[in-house]
């Protein structure tokens, strides 16, 4: 079995890719499953763009697709939610219960955004990374629709700095990992695996391996495997080398949806 859990059409304001170019590229590279996950960030705090997804429009699409593929590519209904502690309920609101699988993204912290910098404007490199930290802390204690965390450490992608360090080499910075994974196991949910990541040092997804060996040593099992594609180049890319070194850290398997519901598969 092989599957991509994080992929963007052009639902997404940064991809330009049809759902139909997408399960193509995906059936040519011989996948049995996707999730199509775009985005949707409610309050979003960069007024240049906008991330926001027409629902109807977009599940009708998804299913169209489910017709046309099927019998060759198992296609999930997914979302990549903008998780911020003060839109709750409205994230509550727009999933209801029509999606396959939710990933449960970061993109924002204190009402700022990290892509564009704005969240750093005010800390130093350490400071902000445990500030983005306790946000995300605060989010899973409270909130539980989503099924995985998004690229738990993408606030080491982001920030004008000379050197993008692991984020378990600062010790508190390491409790608070420790806190978030014991708090998304504790509840049944389960990280992703971000092949993305590879684009920053080259050595890690996003989260890192060592915050995946301590998901791993405090007993965390649910793991699905992604490559945040914005087109179809990036599809799966380093899927086969990733999970070698999940296998090495101990997981023996990878984790499917649907609806909402955790399904595990050997690796
Ligand atoms: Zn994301
Ligand atoms: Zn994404």
């Amino acid at each position: 079995m092989l599957f991509d859990y994080h992929l963007h059409s052009h639902f997404s304001a940064d991809s330009d890719m049809t759902m139909d170019e997408l399960c193509q590229a995906a059936v040519n590279k011989g996948l049995d499953e996707i999730a199509i996950t775009d985005h949707h960030d409610i309050d979003y705090k960069d007024d240049t763009i906008e991330f926001l997804i027409d629902k109807k429009e977009y599940l009708a699409e998804i299913e169209k697709m489910q017709q046309k593929y099927r019998g060759q590519l198992k296609i999930k209904k997914g979302i990549e939610m903008g998780l911020q502690e003060h839109i709750f309920e409205e994230c509550e609101q727009y999933l209801a219960d029509d999606f396959d699988f939710v990933i449960g993204s970061f993109h924002t912290a204190e009402k700022a955004d990290l892509y564009n910098g704005d969240f750093f404007e005010n800390y130093g490199q350490w400071e902000a990374y445990l500030q983005y930290l306790k946000a995300v802390l605060n989010v899973v204690k409270d909130y539980d629709h989503y099924s995985v965390i998004g690229h738990l450490d993408i606030i080491r992608r982001y920030g004008d700095f000379e050197q993008q360090p692991g984020l378990m080499e600062d010790e508190q910075a390491a409790e608070l990992i420790r806190e978030i994974l014991k708090t998304v196991i504790a509840k049944d949910k389960g990280l992703e695996v971000n092949t993305s990541g590879y684009r920053i040092d080259g050595q890690n997804p996003l989260p890192d391996f060592e915050i995946l060996k301590l998901y791993y040593q405090l007993g965390g099992k649910i793991l699905t495997i992604g490559s945040d594609s914005h087109n179809t180049e990036t599809i799966a890319n380093k899927f086969n080398y990733t999970i070698s070194k999940l296998k090495e850290i101990g997981f023996t398997e990878l984790t499917t949806f649907s609806k909402m519901k955790a399904e595990f598969h050997k690796i």
